[in-house]
Parts: C-alpha cells; structure tokens; sequence
C-alpha cells in the first residue's frame, strides 16, 4: 500500500522518492490502514520502495495482492501520468462495494487495476461486478512483464490474460493493456485474431506515458499489420505436429478426419482461417473450422444448399459435446461466437467456396482445397490465403 492514515487521521501518501532521513522520521509515527483501522508497518529497504503493509496477522479484506516493487512502481508511475490530466485518487476506497482500485477517476468513473500477479477468473468476475454496481468502469493493465511475442510474429496470451480483454470503444477491437513502469510505457494490443488457444496475431502498439492520454488508451489506434504469411507457416507447422501427442487432445477431430479419409497433415486449407471474432472461441482456428467443414462441407455435398441455422445448431453439439471450446471473456458483453462462424462463412464465400444466395443460405460451389499427399499441404494453404488477401484488397 502507499496510502495509510497517521493516528490524527492524516492521509499520508508515498510518492515521492523522500531521503532516507525523512523516512527515519515517518518511522517515529504511527501509521494505519484507511480501510480495517488496523496497524501498519512502513517499510523502507534499499531494494524496496517504501510502502506500507499490514502486520502479519490482519485480515484486512483489502490486501489482495501481494505487492512487488514493479506493482508499487507500476501505480505510482501511473498516478503522475493521470494526475496531469484528470483527479485522480490513489487507493482510494469505495465502501460500499469493499474494494480499493489501485487508482480511481472520480470525474470519469474509471477504476484502474494494475495486475501484474495471476487472479481467478471468479476474482475478476466479482471485482468486475462490483466497480459496475457504482456505475464504474474497470480498466485493467497488465505487468508488461506479462507480454510476450513468440518466434515468426505472433503473440503468446496466456489462459491468465484472456480474461482482462478489454471491449472495444467506438469502432475499434477489442484489445489487451500493458504497463512498464520501468520505461514508463504503454503497450497495446489491438486487432487480436486467435491463431490457437494461447496465440495470437495482432496490432502491437507502444506508447510512452508522455505520448499518450487517457482517452487515447480507450480509442486505441488501427494499424493493418498483415501477417498473412506468418500465419500460413504457423499453420503449416501447426498441420504436421498436432496428431503427433499422445493422450491426444484432438482424438475426435482425428476420427472424423480418418472417417472421411483425410490424412491429419493434409486437412482442407479451408480450415484455420484468420477470424476476426475468433476471439470468441478457445479451440484453435483450425480444429473449429474443421468441424465446420466435415460437418456441413463434404465433397459430395456439392451444389446442395446449406442454412446457418443447421450449422449453428450442429457447432452447439460440438461445443456440448467438449470438442469445441469457448473463451470466457468477463469484459466483453458484446458479441458471441456466432459473430466468429458468420465471419468464417463470409470468407469460404470471399475465396469462392459458397455463395450466399439469400440471407443465411449457402450454396456449396465446390470441393475443399486439399493438396495431395506427395505435396506440402502448405501450397493450398497459400492459395487459400492469396485468394482472401486479393478480394481484401480489392473491397
Ligand atoms: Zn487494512
């Protein structure tokens, strides 16, 4: 904690870098918690920055998190970064929901939460809860040190950060927050499309403090990143390792694969699609494309005509039955996975494989891509690919 109340009822507030004597002197004073009144020790190390910290036997209901260095840097550095521009509030408790946002924006009715340890998603579904009991708005940044980019541009997001997506603002996506106290900077990730369960490709942006205002932070800026050919290799690699675990995770989809006669390597480029709202659902793209496509799309379907509302009630049976999963996002209370299969079929119909001759009403023009099996898989997948990058380009 930085804020504690002295025994006159004075809040005092550790901000700044005081020297040392200065602290020898607060050391003499008493200090308590604004919250349970209970007894506070000032801590003060050369590794440390000073703060405050319960006694070791409290329970006070508001020490959530244990707080590191990098937490206390984190709220102090964003404190004097709002400070400039709104009121704001360190700390500052809300009793009637018994919590205390690291920061609080009484103007604009923003609660701040700087998370740099893991949290439940019933923890965050609870304190959510609350901020929008008071009409307040969650805004929760991460420990940069929680970002990371895997090899070949893609992102890896954690089970742990999927739940702190933030909705989108006006026309934007939704996008995930990070913070670096060290280089007082923001990174921002927008326009996320679901590659596998904890990867991604997406916009990544970084923003000095000094840069950036607050409503900027809500109104993250689009950038077309294209990652067409990265996506392409994932894919390929991801085709030619995925039948390979034991105690396979994916025995289902390898059954029906074998059922219709498909080597696992060398399923219909068709599947595993960059979807917008893919986001949705935590199955990786192309096992949940895949059901699609081996349910509905058979060769010998050709020329039939197909109805969303079948493939709905069908992808509800996968997703029942546990081979399709989906992603729960506390934060995002617009929009269902049903975004994500009405993208999916838009873009078979942009690369020519159905047409929708009337609203929600397919035709199946054609057979799937499939390479054969003396060939990479992988030159279907770039045709694929080329397909929907022309059309993009061209609408
Ligand atoms: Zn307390």
């Amino acid at each position: 904690m930085l804020v504690a109340q002295t025994e006159t009822g004075q809040k005092i507030t550790l901000l700044e870098r005081y020297s040392y004597d200065y602290y020898q002197a607060l050391k003499e004073t008493k200090f308590y918690c604004p919250i349970c009144k209970g007894k506070l020790i000032l801590k003060v190390g050369v590794k440390n920055i000073a703060h405050f910290a319960h006694e070791p036997q409290s329970s006070c209901a508001c020490e959530y998190e244990r707080e590191t260095p990098y937490h206390l840097e984190g709220k102090k550095g964003l404190y004097r970064w709002l400070e400039k521009q709104t009121k704001v509030k360190m700390e500052e408790y809300l009793p009637s929901i018994s919590q205390r946002p690291d920061l609080f924006l009484p103007a604009s009715h923003i609660a701040i939460e700087f998370q740099c340890s893991a949290l439940s998603l019933e923890a965050l579904r609870k304190r959510n809860k609350g901020y929008y009991r008071l009409n307040v708005t969650p805004l929760w940044i991460l420990s940069a040190k929680r970002f990371r980019r895997n090899t070949k541009g893609s992102l890896k997001v954690s089970y742990n950060e999927w739940k702190f997506l933030q909705p989108p603002v006006s026309h934007s996506s939704p996008y995930l927050l990070y913070y670096c106290p060290n280089f007082s900077r923001f990174t921002i990730v927008s326009d996320i499309i679901a590659f596998s369960p904890t990867s991604v490709f997406a916009t990544v942006s970084y923003y000095s403090t000094a840069s950036l205002s607050l409503h900027s932070l809500f109104h993250p800026r689009y950038s077309k990143a294209s990652f067409f050919v990265p996506w392409v290799i994932k894919k390929g690699e991801w085709r030619m390792k995925y039948a390979l675990y034991p105690k396979n995770p994916y025995a289902p989809l390898l059954k029906l694969l074998y059922t219709n006669h498909i080597p696992p390597s060398h399923f219909p480029s068709e599947a595993g699609l960059p979807v917008k709202s893919g986001y949705f659902i935590e199955s990786h793209s192309c096992v949940w494309q895949l059901y699609i496509l081996l349910d509905h799309f058979l060769p010998q379907k050709r020329n039939c005509i197909i109805h969303y509302e079948t493939i709905l009630k069908q992808f509800k049976r996968r997703i029942q039955s546990r081979h399709v999963k989906l992603r729960e996002l506390p934060m995002i209370t617009k929009g269902s996975f049903e975004d994500a299969l009405k993208e999916y079929l838009r873009l078979l119909s942009t690369v020519g494989f159905i047409t929708e001759i009337e609203t929600n009403c397919f035709l199946i023009n054609r057979m799937w891509t499939t390479m054969p099996i003396h060939k990479h898989p992988i030159d279907g997948d770039y045709q694929i690919m080329n397909k929907l990058q022309l059309k993009q380009q061209k609408g």
